[in-house]
């Protein structure tokens, strides 16, 4: 193996030649360890598992033993490349061209990885190799598919050893157009439901006899697209939900179906939590309904509330350090999809940073080496005023 030093591109490049698709190490996790280990951390791997799902392997490593901690929190697995044919470099071989490393990755995020353990070894080279206090890097490998054995399983294995953060920066790539335009400091919720309405089977000429779903899962349906669920927060916008499917599955011309179902999503903000969520999406229905249509609602379990982090004297040094380097006034933002942030903000005040997102999941995934060397200049004095 060569010697990356606190090199981001050959940090990211290196990474980006590992094929770790979930829930696939891929050598990715096996690199970190050898890099870590060598700048001093302790390093653990440790593989979680859970039935019905495949193993997947994770990552912790930690220099120092004081307070203040900083964890630095990620994901090494990536998507699927999609057809290796309709990419200008091949997916996993972590091409450098016109000043862009491309690869499955490069944004999402073994791009930000290989910036904070640049940051971190700089950091420590100029302060004979011990911080003034705790780094941590919390890694999973499983985040991009059900995310049952990545960081929700680290952080409770973490705790259970007596281990105690004081802040995190996750480096998803949240970044809208250039680097420095965007930091997260939230995340909507997201609930799954399914609106079934019960009804009489029977035929098609004689709806007399019948009593047809599909009138009651249209009026249920336009009451609760019709109104919002409110008028968005401080912090967010405001809630929204949105019908995926509408299922009834009737193969036949001349047959009134018996039963006939919508599956929807919500993303949440902190007007709600899950319980007052579902009982004012239940009332809406209720009232649509009145007595005629017989309907009820399956709420799937979900594991991602809405959260917020509260501005701190952390989160404003992580703001002004985005601007001194990079120029630019970042805004706060709490759009988006949701990601490991929701289980992190259980153990400690966490904020996002890290790439543009343009092109991640996306076939020629690429980011420019500029962004790379502008990322790592950011987390490098994020540590520096942190542990000053
Ligand atoms: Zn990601």
């Amino acid at each position: 193996m060569n010697r990356p030093g606190s090199d981001p591109v050959i940090l990211a490049r290196d990474l980006l030649r590992c094929p770790s698709v979930t829930p696939a190490e891929g050598g990715a996790l096996a690199y970190l360890e050898t890099v870590l280990k060598g700048a001093g951390f302790t390093v653990h791997r440790m593989t979680f598992s859970e039935p019905g799902a495949a193993d997947v392997e994770n990552l912790y490593a930690r220099i120092g033993t004081t307070a203040p901690h900083l964890m630095f929190a990620g994901h090494t697995d990536v998507v699927p490349s999609g057809d290796p044919k309709s990419w200008s470099h091949a997916p996993f071989a972590g091409d450098v061209a016109d000043g862009v490393l491309f690869g499955r990755g490069a944004v999402d995020m073994k791009g930000a990885i290989a910036c904070k353990v640049a940051a971190a070894l700089d950091y420590l080279a100029a302060n004979g190799g011990k911080p003034k206090g705790s780094i941590s890097f919390l890694i999973t490998g499983d985040e991009e598919g059900i995310a049952v054995n990545g960081t929700i399983k680290l952080l409770k294995w973490a705790a259970e050893r007596g281990e105690k953060f004081d802040h995190c920066i996750l480096g998803e790539p949240g970044n809208v157009d250039i680097l420095g335009d965007t930091i997260k400091l939230g995340r909507r919720g997201s609930q799954n439901g399914v609106l079934v309405i019960s009804g009489k089977q029977g035929h098609v000429a004689y709806p007399h006899r019948a009593d047809n779903p599909v009138r009651g899962l249209v009026k249920l349906m336009t009451a609760l697209m019709d109104e919002p669920l409110d008028k968005g927060s401080d912090h967010f916008d405001p809630s929204n939900l949105e019908f995926t499917s509408i299922d009834i599955g009737n193969p036949t011309v001349n047959l009134i179906p018996g039963e006939a179902r919508a599956r929807f999503n919500i993303r949440f903000n902190d007007c709600h939590n899950y319980a007052s969520l579902k009982a004012l999406v239940e009332k809406r229905a209720a009232a649509a309904a009145g007595d005629k249509v017989r309907w009820r609602i399956d709420w799937e379990p979900s594991n991602a509330d809405v959260f917020y982090t509260k501005p701190s004297a952390f989160t404003e040094a992580v703001v002004s350090t985005i601007a001194e380097v990079t120029g630019r006034k970042p805004k706060l933002s709490s759009s988006g999809g949701t990601s490991d942030a929701r289980f992190i903000k259980d153990y400690c005040p966490v904020v996002e940073f890290g790439l543009v997102g343009q092109t991640m999941h996306a076939i020629d995934e690429q980011v420019p080496v500029a962004d790379l060397t502008q990322l790592t200049a950011v987390y490098r004095r994020i540590l520096d005023k942190y542990f000053g």
